[in-house]
């Protein structure tokens, strides 16, 4: 029996959603040429592509999870259409040009969808803020600058008076402002995106598939059900290895957020004097940040390997990082708080391929995988079709995970690097 991927709370993007909707089981079984297991960014995208390509043929969808209660819908929202890589000054132009279509046609194909059915997801291209907390993190964003100054890429730096007022903390000790982001309720896009779908891609939710067999054709469990499919897509992100694909290529980790109330009387200020913003940190292991359009803050911090924390670690690291920033927040302040799981690879490259005679799959969303999987998803649909592209092609090169070792050798790699990121937090760190 595979693991289902649930989560310990439920997401509280889904909680404040107007748009929630209900799902329904699998309680009959099924034929069908396509199956998508995983309503994910990459799932929706890979169901989306088929179905626009063939109207006629019956698809199907199945979650374990009920709608918009994953990863996708439990993100922090960013929309970031400047790849990381090209902030690397290691990073090939190659790499960086192939990146730059990639995150431009995952965000192309959402935009297009929200626009055409007029999803209530709160999107805002607003750009963002980047920060550095410590010592290490100034150094970090002064390298930064000159990453994106050679890059021929705007952005505006901020005094610490600007941060006051812009942010409402005195936490940060530098930051810049840079336009290329978009800011998106992320469960108000799932629910539209998966209400959305054409007519010929049946949704089934709450209905965990929990063996494959065969091949010709593919036999599913789903739930109590059983689904012959002829080809099947694995979009089930960090739960890939449980089907027993890429097990030496990504390992899962875990992320945590908090949702404030909407702040108003004494606290309508605390997040400065902007109406939204988005804030990153340079230091890997800092918090992201957010003030929502209904003037939420939106907190994410924290990371575990394997397994999601307790509600009252995660509760307590939310809260620490909310008073460091937010001296004067509400003790009680977040209505919501809860975990993700995130795919991560060693080389930070995803995981897609076929892995079976007509059996495909693609994960290692590397923690940003809004835009990325979107993209993914729709270009794996297109080689399962034999549909060819030049960005296919770059992608098929560039979708290399380097290799990680198996247990126990892989704890002691995580914590080791957990460690080494823990360490550029101090303050004295690389004196
Ligand atoms: C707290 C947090 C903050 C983040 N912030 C950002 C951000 O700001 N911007 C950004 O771009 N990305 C962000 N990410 C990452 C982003 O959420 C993921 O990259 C993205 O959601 C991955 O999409 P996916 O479709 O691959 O996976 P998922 O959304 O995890 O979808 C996989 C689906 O597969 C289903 N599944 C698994 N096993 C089975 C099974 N046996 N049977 C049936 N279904 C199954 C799961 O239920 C799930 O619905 C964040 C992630 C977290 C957790």
């Amino acid at each position: 029996m595979k693991e289902t991927g649930g989560y310990n709370t439920p997401s509280g993007w889904n909680a404040v959603a107007s748009n929630r909707i209900v799902g329904k089981r699998m309680q009959r079984d099924l034929k069908v040429r396509f199956l998508v297991i995983g309503a994910g960014f990459a799932g929706l995208a890979i169901a989306r592509r088929l179905a626009a390509r063939f109207p006629d043929e019956a698809i199907a969808l199945v979650d374990a999870l009920e709608p918009a209660e994953n990863s996708s819908a439990r993100n922090s929202g960013f929309m970031i259409n400047l790849p990381f890589a090209k902030i690397r000054a290691n990073s090939s132009s190659d790499q960086n040009q192939w990146q730059t279509r990639l995150m431009s046609m995952g965000q192309q194909l959402l935009e297009q969808t929200v626009a055409r059915h007029g999803i209530d997801c709160d999107w805002h291209t607003v750009g963002h803020y980047k920060v550095a907390t410590t010592q290490y993190g100034v150094t970090q964003l002064q390298q930064l600058r000159q990453t994106l100054t050679a890059n021929r890429i705007a952005y505006r730096s901020l005094s610490l008076s600007d941060i006051r007022q812009e942010l409402g903390t005195s936490h940060y000790r530098d930051a810049i402002w840079l336009s290329q982001c978009s800011l998106v309720q992320p469960a108000g896009l799932l629910n539209g995106l998966i209400d959305s779908l054409p007519q010929n891609v049946e949704r089934y939710f709450a209905s965990p598939v929990s063996r494959i067999s065969g091949s010709d054709p593919y036999v599913v469990q789903a739930g109590t059900s059983e689904i012959r499919a002829e080809t099947v897509f694995l979009a089930v992100n960090a739960l890939l290895p449980q089907f027993g694909h890429a097990k030496y290529r990504q390992l899962a980790m875990y992320t945590y957020a908090g949702l404030s109330r909407p702040l108003d009387g004494q606290y309508g200020q605390l997040l400065g004097n902007q109406q939204q913003w988005g804030v990153t940190p340079v230091e890997q292991l800092e918090a992201t940040t957010r003030k929502t359009p209904d003037n939420r803050l939106l907190l994410r911090a924290g990371f575990s390997y394997k397994a999601e924390l307790a509600c009252d670690e995660v509760r307590r690291i939310l809260q620490s990082k909310l008073q460091a920033r937010y001296p004067d927040a509400p003790a009680d302040m977040f209505e919501h708080t809860w975990g993700g799981a995130v795919s991560l690879t060693r080389n930070g490259q995803s995981v897609l391929g076929q892995f079976g005679r007509r059996l495909f799959g693609v994960s290692g969303c590397n923690a940003s995988g809004i835009l990325k999987m979107t993209a993914l998803g729709t270009l794996l649909a297109d080689m399962a079709c034999g549909v060819g592209s030049s960005l296919l092609q770059e992608t098929r090169i560039h979708c290399r995970p380097g290799y990680i070792p198996p247990e126990p050798f892989r704890t002691v790699a995580v914590n080791l690097n957990l460690q080494k990121l823990k360490r550029q937090l101090q303050p004295n760190y690389g004196n």
